[in-house]
């Protein structure tokens, strides 16, 4: 529970408690991550300390402007080895998160942890976003995308914005390059139905990391020939 004071206390300044139980999953899950990054590439990151701040107090960092004591729709496209989105969902048990990535190990590896931690209201989904955009059930239904070091903006909000429901908001984890993304993104969003709400740039606790949250707000619905076929954003980026 000490080690993770660092954590703790970054919540209790939002006026967030986090209990024993929420503690040991979040210990689980660390266990888990290091024990597999052995036999398959998680994260490069694996020292405690490094974890806490760049893995955990990160993916919490979105509690700065967003309310997650809700029961809101959660999707976290690219989550990877499960960031932000196994995270969010530990500290905010009231959420209901979708983890949705195109590699089926990391996602093998995130329904294991479901499992051992016994958690419910989360689900991993595998597919290629330009595809899953379109899905009836996926298309327009989260009130919440959140994504972390999968793509540049322009690409991004291509492959995150037709997730989200109308009135919804799409928040992009950036860090340095954040403002000249946003730039670059400013067509991007507006074919996309989608607008800035803010940028919150700021440093990760004790460390030079500089984060930069990019709020996007899902205006109105986005056109039917977004997401393009899969590969056709990331090199013909809107
Ligand atoms: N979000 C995690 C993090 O911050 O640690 C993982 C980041 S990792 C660099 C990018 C992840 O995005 C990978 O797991 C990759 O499989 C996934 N990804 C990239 N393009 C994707 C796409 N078009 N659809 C779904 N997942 C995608």
């Amino acid at each position: 529970m000490n080690d993770y004071i660092r954590l703790i206390e970054y919540l209790d300044q939002y006026s967030i408690s986090v209990s024993n139980e929420q503690i040991d999953l979040l210990d689980g899950y660390y266990n888990m991550l290091i024990e597999t990054n052995k036999s398959l590439n998680l994260t490069a990151i694996t020292e405690f300390e490094d974890v806490l701040v760049k893995h955990f107090i990160d993916s919490v960092s979105i509690i700065r402007d967003i309310d997650l004591n809700e029961k809101i729709s959660v999707i976290d496209v690219g989550t990877g080895a499960g960031f932000p989105g196994m995270v969010l969902k530990i500290i905010f048990p009231c959420i209901d998160i979708t983890l949705f990535d195109s590699l089926q190990k990391r996602l093998t590896f995130l329904n294991g942890v479901i499992d051992n931690l016994g958690l419910n209201g989360i689900n991993t989904f595998h597919g290629r976003a330009e595809e899953a955009g379109h899905l009836e059930s996926m298309r327009e239904k989260y009130d919440l995308c959140v994504s972390r070091a999968v793509a540049s903006l322009p690409v991004l909000s291509e492959l995150c914005l037709p997730f989200v429901k109308v009135g919804g908001r799409f928040v992009s984890y950036k860090s340095e390059k954040g403002t000249e993304e946003l730039t670059e993104a400013s067509h991007a969003l507006s074919v996309l139905g989608a607008s800035v709400i803010k940028q919150d740039v700021f440093n990760l606790p004790d460390s030079d990391m500089i984060r930069n949250l990019i709020l996007i707000s899902k205006d109105s619905s986005c056109p039917k020939a977004y997401p393009r076929k899969p590969g056709t954003p990331a090199k013909k980026p809107l």
